[in-house]
């Protein structure tokens, strides 16, 4: 069983603020710390689930915040952004038998994490078919599309919420929730403790619950907070201003979405 992790930090146990996700910054080390622990312990409940391969995606910022002598040897770990449309979802394919996803958060326009964001702080919300689109979202129509189920979340309760109501069997551990500029969490050790029993779970579980239904049709908005970025993003290909700050796009693939997620909002600067 070859299983897929793509990581976050925004969503782990305690982060709060910028500067708490943030390399160059003295704040950053407990929290690139405890990325680690949760990452670990997600590959410990894999292992014992019977996994015999991992791969991680570093999907935060730099794509280098993981301590990769602390994880178990049976994974590998994706350092960096591959410049493709694939970004936190990079090295995803149709051999993986299922995705998890670790220090998830809560989405732009969202109140439930003072780090609520979807890729950028410049875009104000994304909506695709309607739903408001988290990180989350946007990487579970990725795995859709290759065909691998997802099977569990974890990370601020806002994205948690956003996960089951998308995918109502996937397995979710919450870290903490948000109010206004402050974080309520859980005990970093405890987090990682529920990480890894509920991984374990999930991958002895019925993973084929965790496959997510593409639609025929993607409608795509996304709305900026600069106009200057909307202008500039309405010239890819197929999208079109809708208003001074937001931009449509339409496409079948799911890959052609992405492909203007990766010209229009800069994917892989995000995580
Ligand atoms: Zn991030």
């Amino acid at each position: 069983m070859k299983i897929f992790i793509s990581a976050d930090i925004e969503g782990v146990a305690g982060a709060t603020d910028i500067t708490e996700t943030d390399k160059s910054h003295a704040d950053y080390a407990v929290y690139s710390e405890q990325m680690t622990a949760e990452v670990a312990a997600a590959c410990e409940g894999a292992l014992s689930a019977g996994a015999t391969e991992i791969v991680i995606k570093d999907a935060h910022w730099t794509g280098r915040n993981i301590l990769a002598s602390r994880l178990p040897r049976q994974a590998r770990l994706i350092r960096g952004w591959t410049q493709d449309p694939f970004s936190m979802m990079a090295g995803l394919d149709e051999h993986f038998s299922a995705a998890l996803m670790i220090g998830y958060h809560s989405r732009a326009g969202s109140d439930a994490s003072p780090l609520a964001h979807t890729i950028t702080g410049r875009v104000t919300y994304a909506r695709i078919n309607g739903r408001y689109a988290s990180e989350f979202l946007i990487n579970a129509y990725t795995a859709g599309w290759r065909g691998v189920p997802v099977v569990f979340l974890s990370g601020d309760d806002g994205v948690c919420q956003d996960a089951a109501s998308f995918l109502p069997d996937i397995t979710i551990v919450a870290t903490m929730e948000g109010v206004g500029g402050a974080t309520i969490s859980i005990h970093p050790d405890l987090a990682v403790e529920r990480i890894r029993a509920g991984v374990e779970s999930a991958l002895k579980g019925d993973i084929a619950r965790g496959r997510v239904a593409m639609p025929g049709h993607f409608t795509v908005e996304v709305r900026y907070r600069g106009h200057t970025l909307a202008r500039a993003a309405s010239f890819f290909p197929g999208a079109h201003l809708i208003e001074p700050h937001t931009v449509g796009f339409e496409a079948d693939d799911y890959f052609e979405v992405l492909r203007f997620f990766m010209f229009g909002i800069s994917m892989n600067s995000g995580g």
